[in-house]
């Protein structure tokens, strides 16, 4: 549905983003996760029509976008990072001024009473829209985006600013919408988009980092298994013993005092080596204290993936930047 190949963006001299390829697939939601500064609102400001690119290609449904913005725009909703909103209407007119601004072929009324409930905001169709809070102003931003019910959706972190109430219904709308719509929604929250998102494309430094199914993200990061456990015996010995148990790859000490030691086992992935590491200690009458599996979250993950380009001058620079566009 959407192709994203080899997509850079220079400002300047700073490239924003960097041969950023990816596709959506009819259906899916796609999520754009990535620290503040990593090219997020660049990519999607490009996919959208909204901003030039420096080369490459973005096609949406066979449509080229910088061929055909028009045509293109218009299997699009987007909701840009800062909702555009004529803040002096009704939130009803404003709905109405985008519609016919997007030439919709619907009933115009029924069309934008049905979309005022999707979003929520039937209770505020005649308010002006400055007076609203900011979770409200989001929704309106979100409902004018849904108008028409374009087949894809772009959402530049939709979430961003709204109370955990509002955040999980927001979640909730956006997977529903998931079933008919191909969304793309970006976050620099692992936690949001892994709860939303079929797919997960971590940008950092202006480039992909990763692209994978969200199941099989933490499984493909997380290596061969480790446990670490707890032995009350001699170190030296502890560990010879424990690396005669079969599927045991590495054993690293990590700590020892007062006769206790904490070990940790990297083993072979389809092996349980936990009932062996019993008997074994059972045999030599070395206690075990403690023993727990250790995974590699998902947070885990994502900072050591973003983990460069955090630490890096250059992005420094870049995310103070941006906190002020
Ligand atoms: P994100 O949305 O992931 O936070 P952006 O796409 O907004 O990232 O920004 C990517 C980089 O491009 C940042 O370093 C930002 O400062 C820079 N940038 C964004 N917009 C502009 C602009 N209009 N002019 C110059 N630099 C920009
Ligand atoms: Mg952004």
């Amino acid at each position: 549905m959407i192709e994203v190949s080899k997509l850079s963006k220079a400002y300047g001299k700073l490239n924003a983003i960097q041969d950023i390829s990816f596709t959506v697939d009819e259906g899916e939601i796609l999520g754009l996760l990535g620290p503040n500064g990593a090219g997020k609102s660049t990519t999607m400001n490009i996919i959208t029509g909204y901003l030039g690119k420096t080369s490459g290609k973005v096609t949406i449904d066979g449509i080229e976008v910088s061929e055909k913005p028009k045509e293109a725009k218009k299997k699009v909703g987007y909701l840009p990072e800062i909702p555009p909103l004529y803040t002096d209407m009704t939130v009803e007119k404003f709905l109405g001024f985008v519609f016919d601004l997007k030439g919709i072929e619907l009933p115009k009324k029924e069309h934008i009473a049905e979309i005022m409930k999707t979003a929520g905001i039937s209770n505020v169709s005649g308010r002006i829209i400055k007076n609203l809070s900011k979770g409200y102003k989001q929704r309106v931003g979100f409902a004018q985006a849904l108008l028409g019910y374009p087949p894809v959706l772009v959402l530049d972190e939709p979430t961003v600013g709204l109370d955990p109430n509002q955040i999980i219904e927001f979640r909730k709308l956006i997977k529903s919408l998931g079933k008919k719509h191909t969304i793309i929604f970006s976050s620099h929250i692992l936690s949001e988009v892994s709860e939303i998102c079929d797919r997960i494309v971590v940008i950092s430094q202006g480039k992909v980092v990763t692209d994978e199914k969200t199941s099989d993200l933490a499984q493909k990061f997380s290596g061969a298994p480790k446990i670490v456990v707890d032995i009350q015996g001699p170190s030296a010995e502890v560990c010879q013993a424990l690396r005669e148990i079969e599927g045991v790859l590495k054993t690293e000490l990590i700590s020892e005092e007062n006769g206790e030691v904490k070990i940790r086992i990297t083993h072979k992935s389809n092996i349980d080596i936990r009932q062996n590491i019993f008997t074994v200690m059972a045999a030599k009458n070395y206690p075990i204290l403690e023993m727990g599996k250790v995974e590699l979250s998902l947070e885990e993950l994502y900072l050591q993936l973003t983990a460069s380009s955090e630490n890096s001058q250059n992005n420094t620079e870049k995310t103070g930047k941006r906190g002020k566009k």
